[in-house]
């Protein structure tokens, strides 16, 4: 009784309260970390629900009827999130990416597109706004996303095939919906489509070339994913990965690909475009091939904690600075703060390990974050 009872989402990953730095120094839009690399590209999750079960990202045993998802008021609200924007665009990012969980179950979505569209870079540039998705009620939402200002969305879809499809997802959900979302957003101006497949070596291996054969000449860019060991819960397991390199040597042999040169720093996917002119595919080496190097991108938490990679195991609590009545000038000190100290590079560290010694170091694994949490 008068207890203060904290929730227990809210202790879910280790979290510092940033320091306001005495300086407030105002935004340049030409802050690098320790690396030298800017920030341009930044990741909201709007939600940590999701109406999938992928057994990479949320397997049924442990996001089961007993798992805690954070309470409401937990959540960033969308002026939240838009204040943080804001300053997160002063800082230099261009590009928004909505994610979650699942971002098309957070109630009112194309209001907080319709916030985020307003805002302009200190040169007056809109922003590229973006969502990922899994389809499921795209259908039902593409129009009114792209009338609220949503430039782009990708769509992931793991196989063609409505039975590999209904189990990958765990909750028998039928490719045919997801497929009627994807035109749904072609047809209402979010072109071009990105669709991601995680490639799960075993699982969804066989599905490589009908994906390709389905979406080339559509002009949709399909991308293969190499399946990460992000998190702690999908019991990931390198022979379980399969290689970019093997998915170009099993498409090579139908239609011969020639690589494209990146379109921006940064860029995740390596392109490829079909010699026939038929469009062109991605590939996602985060495993085999690290871009740690010019990596960008930042990630803000449903409940707004700020984490530096996919792979860290401590975020920084913006939420604390927003509710505890912090000014703008501050948060944007405070964020420079942040990134100006950063040096993260997961990836290629784990390159390297796994080259000298065989394997990642598991002693942190159990800490990292989920991708349902932080989005992709
Ligand atoms: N629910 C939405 C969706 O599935 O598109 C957005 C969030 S989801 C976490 C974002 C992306 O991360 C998806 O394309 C998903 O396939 C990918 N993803 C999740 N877990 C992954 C893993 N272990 N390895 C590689 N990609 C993963
Ligand atoms: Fe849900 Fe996306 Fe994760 Fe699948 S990948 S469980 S759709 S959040
Ligand atoms: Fe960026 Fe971290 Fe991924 Fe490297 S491992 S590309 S630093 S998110």
């Amino acid at each position: 009784m008068g207890e203060t009872v904290i929730p227990l989402a809210d202790l879910r990953y280790v979290a510092q309260v940033p320091a306001i730095p005495e300086q407030l120094a105002p935004a340049t839009g030409l802050l690098a970390d320790r690396l030298g690399r800017p920030l341009r590209d930044l990741r909201i999750s709007v939600t940590d629900r999701c109406n999938f079960r992928c057994s990479y990202c949320m397997p049924k045993e442990v996001f089961d009827r007993d798992y805690v998802f954070l309470p409401s008021s937990s959540l960033l609200s969308f002026e939240e999130i838009t204040r943080l924007a804001r300053v997160f665009v002063a800082h230099g990012v261009r590009k928004i990416r909505l994610t979650g969980g699942e971002p098309l179950l957070r109630r009112g979505l194309e209001s907080l597109v319709e916030m985020l569209a307003d805002i302009r870079s200190a040169d007056g540039e809109e922003l590229d706004i973006t969502l990922t998705t899994n389809g499921s009620l795209l259908a039902r939402k593409a129009r009114a996303l792209a009338a609220a200002g949503l430039k782009r969305v990708t769509v992931s879809l793991d196989a063609l095939d409505d039975a590999v499809f209904r189990r990958m997802n765990d909750v028998d959900f039928p490719v045919g919906d997801v497929l009627a979302g994807i035109d749904a957003a072609l047809e209402a101006g979010l072109g071009p489509v990105k669709v991601n497949m995680v490639v799960k070596r075993g699982t969804n291996d066989h599905e490589i070339l009908p994906m390709a054969r389905h979406f080339r000449g559509s002009g949709l860019v399909l991308r293969f994913i190499e399946y990460m060991d992000v998190g702690a819960t999908n019991g990931w397991r390198m022979d379980e990965v399969l290689p970019s390199a093997q998915v170009l040597e099993r498409l090579q042999p139908h239609w011969p690909l020639r690589p494209l040169e990146a379109t921006t720093i940064g860029e995740t996917a390596e392109r490829w475009a079909y010699e026939d002119g038929a469009g062109e595919i991605g590939l996602i080496s985060s495993v085999t091939q690290a871009f740690c190097r010019d990596c960008n991108r930042a990630r803000l938490s449903t409940e707004g904690k700020l984490f530096l990679c996919l792979f860290a195991h401590q975020g920084y609590d913006l939420r604390a600075l927003l509710r505890s009545g912090r000014t703008d000038d501050e948060i944007t000190a405070a964020l420079a703060g942040i990134w100006s100290d950063r040096q993260d590079r997961y990836s290629e560290l784990r390159s390297a390990e796994s080259a000298s010694a065989g394997g990642s170091d598991t002693s942190t694994v159990a800490r990292r974050v989920e991708m349902h949490y932080i989005g992709g």
